[in-house]
């Protein structure tokens, strides 16, 4: 058992933590300790803001060309550890091998989307806008900026604001999950030898009492979120009464529409992929199954086949195709609103309750669940599960399937299956969701488009990642100038 407690990341150095108090980080999969993380003071977040508020001096005035130099580098270097990052990720959040590899991927590629600063920071110009007056919009950085993030995707989330706030010119506070605080203290490792200045990137670790006081600290100017609904909410609330722009992501119930014209095959395949990927514990995971007409019968026995087959294990293990959620708290909270689906009328075709991995037995597994027949006024169709649950309802036609969809609390994602043209227009055209999937399980928008939550999955209005990252980093300001001829000096 170790009784090694994680550093923060100050000011270019890792720095130890003057907390009193700290938190284990447990491996999912064995509940072992790996670290302790510090619970940070509020003067170490004022200590990390005053390095930012420094360092921003100078960065705003490093021209973009030259700020994203230490990008390129980064870029090069997580790829060059991209093995022991992995590693690090499986073995704090549980995932398995492939998928936190596949985190990296997703994460590499924000860096070099964020790395096009010198076109996005471009401004616009009009001449003449009256006779010799000509009018300027040009982007300034903000200042420092901060971000908190959630424990489902320890290093790719963080990297949805980073490469952008930096390449705008900011200076960057994180405040990372303190269920999964390891990824990102191994990156610092790697940002230090990126060659940014020092103050530029900075972690402080903690938990509500760090979050509180950046949002209230007045040189942060803006805060970015992703996490539950809640949570999401209440910094939302927090940061712009305190005059800060806050763009918070929160949690997802993402509904699935079967129609009968799809393939049955890829889309059982697809579907399983999604709701029991990463656990269940991905904000784009497919977690409503809503079948329309003939499509019930061969779905709900092919998908059952999909969930039973899933070999559940070790994230590290080759063979795994799906590991354990988070902690025990959230097995024990899973597994209750899965009775509480049983309660409300839905049958519990496939049941991951209570299972064991061999070699594993203190392990937070879940299997792969089914409950079919929830019905859609029930409290579990509410509620986000965020585990390896699939609940399936049925619509006997495509406006009820989308009247289903669109009469829910959250807009993360939703998406549909089928061969027909005109439904799948229709559903995009008219489903409330942000990001929307046709023939797909995770419409992850590329880092290079807008991570578009909307409803009670977004507080906000600039979204994450492409060019609404650079938007929401960066201040418009207009210029309006008059240089009449007459004015010059004769030499
Ligand atoms: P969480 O809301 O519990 O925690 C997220 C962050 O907020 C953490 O850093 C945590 O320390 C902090 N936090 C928690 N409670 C707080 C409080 N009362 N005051 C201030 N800060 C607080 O979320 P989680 O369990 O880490 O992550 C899972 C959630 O994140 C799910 O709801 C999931 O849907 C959501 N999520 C959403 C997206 C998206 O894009 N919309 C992406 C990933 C995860």
């Amino acid at each position: 058992m170790t009784t090694e407690i994680l550093a923060n990341y100050v000011n270019g150095s890792f720095v130890k933590s003057v907390a009193t108090e700290t938190l284990p980080v447990r491996d999912p999969a064995t509940t072992e300790m790996l670290t302790r993380v510090p619970l940070s003071a509020k003067a170490e977040v004022d200590a990390a803001v005053q390095a930012a508020a420094v360092a921003f001096r100078d960065w705003r005035r490093t021209p973009a060309g030259e700020r994203i130099q230490p990008l390129f580098k980064l870029k090069a270097l997580v790829e060059q550890h991209r093995d022991r990052l992995a590693t690090t990720i499986t073995r704090e959040c549980g995932k398995t091998y492939v998928e936190s590899d596949a985190e990296i991927q997703r994460a590499i590629e924000n860096i070099e989307t964020a790395c096009g600063a010198p076109i996005m920071m471009q401004g616009v110009t009009n001449e003449d806008i009256a006779r010799g007056i000509d009018e300027h919009m040009v982007r300034q950085p903000l200042g420092v900026v901060a971000a908190i993030t959630p424990f489902n995707f320890p290093l790719m989330v963080p990297l949805w604001f980073l490469p952008y706030a930096v390449a705008a010119g900011n200076c960057f506070i994180l405040k990372p999950s303190e269920k999964v605080p390891m990824s990102m203290m191994a990156l610092m490792e790697l940002v230090g030898q990126a060659g940014f200045p020092k103050g530029v990137i900075q972690i402080v670790n903690g938990a509500r009492d760090v979050v509180d006081a950046l949002l209230d600290h007045p040189e942060v100017r803006a805060v970015s979120f992703v996490g539950s609904t809640p949570v999401a909410r209440y910094i939302y609330s927090r940061a712009t009464a305190n005059g800060k722009r806050a763009q918070c992501q929160g949690g997802a119930k993402n509904p699935v529409i079967v129609m009968p014209d799809a393939d049955m095959e890829t889309t059982t395949r697809i579907v399983a992929d999604s709701a029991y990927g990463c656990a269940g514990q991905r904000c784009l995971a497919a977690s409503v199954g809503i079948t329309v007409g003939g499509a019930r019968n061969e779905f709900l026995e092919r998908i059952a086949d999909a969930a039973t087959s899933r070999k559940t294990g070790y994230g590290l293990d080759k063979s795994t195709q799906m590991g354990p959620v988070i902690t025990t708290d959230s097995r024990e909270r899973i597994e209750k609103l899965i009775a509480l689906g049983e309660r409300e009328g839905a049958k519990v075709v496939v049941d991951g309750r209570a299972r064991k991995v061999s070699g594993y037995e203190d392990g937070n597994f879940v299997f792969p669940t089914i409950l079919d027949g929830v019905p859609h006024d029930s409290e579990l169709s509410r509620t986000e599960i965020f585990g390896p649950v699939l609940s399936l309802m049925h619509a006997n036609t495509i406006e009820e399937a989308i009247a289903l969809v669109n009469d829910r609390a959250f807009g993360n994602a939703a998406s549909i299956f089928t061969t027909s043209g005109a439904a799948a227009r229709q559903f995009r055209y008219e489903v409330a969701s942000g990001n929307v999937g046709i023939n797909l399980g995770v419409p992850a928008p590329m880092a290079y488009f807008p991570f578009s939550g909307w409803r009670q999955s977004f507080f906000g209005d600039l979204h994450a990642q492409g060019a609404h990252g650079f938007e929401f980093y960066t201040e418009t300001k207009v210029v309006i100038e008059r240089w009449p001829k007459e004015w010059s000096r004769k030499f």
